[in-house]
């Protein structure tokens, strides 16, 4: 799944290289863009704005049309200067907005519509997010108010699931999720109930933090990719970026425990943890015992970090 900063990186990289300007074609393979293509064409609208909501992304153009694209697991948006190759098939694409000097591509994405002001403020899963940990009203504050809101109406909800939940804190992913509760030292098993709040506040800090220097490390490059070099560790070596995520077996870098693995949550996503470091506190007539994951070190070449 991209994280909430690939796709602001996305959308950031579009704004600068096409917002403003005007659309000299659309194409897609989309029956419901092109019949609203073949209604009220998109070419000559001037593409007024490209915004990242969560992991929605906006596309303004005037005359009252917004491009409304989610990119669940598999989508993503490409920028390429005119007449530069794609790096995926044509039959993966599902809509490419053209300017004079650019082509925006949305590959593979599985949500995509159009929608008027009206019609978007209508549309229930836009607005339901929580507050995004990239947007200018996010505060650790504001971050602290909607975990401990959602940890009162929600006591046994775990950790990690909570940190991935949209509706709650928009933006975050699953590799965000696992280095959110280790930079807090809380185990991402434990029920919303146990949290301090120092705790809840080292949450909602480290997550705005990282998710704005993961943004500001794609400044200057004018082209967005859908694997950014995301960082957590303050090491820019790629294979030093993370503390836990897709370290498995691996040694803490902190103190030298083997990082676990375990899946969790209805969606069964992985979840990176250090023993050591992120300690079982259990809530009231939880069991004594942590849970236990894996730590059976990765065979092979190591995973390539992605989503
Ligand atoms: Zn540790």
């Amino acid at each position: 799944m991209p994280e909430g900063d690939t796709i602001y990186r996305s959308a950031r990289a579009m704004q600068r290289a096409i917002g403003g300007k005007v659309c000299t074609g659309f194409e897609t393979g989309l029956a419901t863009l092109a019949r609203v293509n073949d209604d009220t064409p998109i070419a000559g609208r001037t593409i007024e704005r490209v915004e990242a909501r969560g992991k929605w992304l906006l596309v303004y153009f005037s005359g009252d049309l917004i491009l409304l694209t989610h990119m669940l697991m598999s989508g993503s948006w490409h920028l390429y200067k005119t007449g530069e190759r794609w790096w995926m098939g044509k039959d993966r694409m599902r809509a490419v907005i053209r300017t004079e000097d650019w082509q925006a591509v949305a590959f593979n994405v599985p949500v995509a519509e159009f929608h008027t002001a009206r019609s978007l403020k209508r549309y229930t899963q836009v607005p339901k997010l929580g507050v995004d940990v990239l947007g200018d009203e996010y505060s650790t504050e504001s971050g602290v108010a909607r975990l401990r809101d959602y940890g009162q109406e929600h006591p046994e909800a775990e950790v990690a699931v909570v940190l991935l939940n949209q509706r709650v804190l928009a933006g975050l992913g699953n590799v965000y999720k696992s280095e959110v509760a280790f930079a807090a030292g809380v185990n991402p098993f434990r029920a919303m109930s146990t949290l301090t709040a120092r705790e809840l506040e080292a949450m909602a800090e480290v997550a705005g933090k990282w998710m704005r220097v993961n943004v500001l490390d794609g400044a200057g490059d004018g082209i967005s990719t859908y694997f950014g070099n995301r960082r957590t560790t303050g090491n820019s070596n790629r294979d030093d970026r993370l503390w836990v995520y897709g370290r498995q077996g691996q040694e803490c870098r902190r103190c030298g425990a083997a990082i676990e693995m375990r899946k969790q949550g209805e969606q069964a996503r992985s979840t990176y943890w250090c023993p050591g470091c992120q300690p079982w506190v259990p809530a009231a007539g939880q069991a004594a015992v942590a849970p236990v994951g894996r730590a059976v070190k990765l065979r092979g070449p190591r995973r390539r970090v992605g989503c």
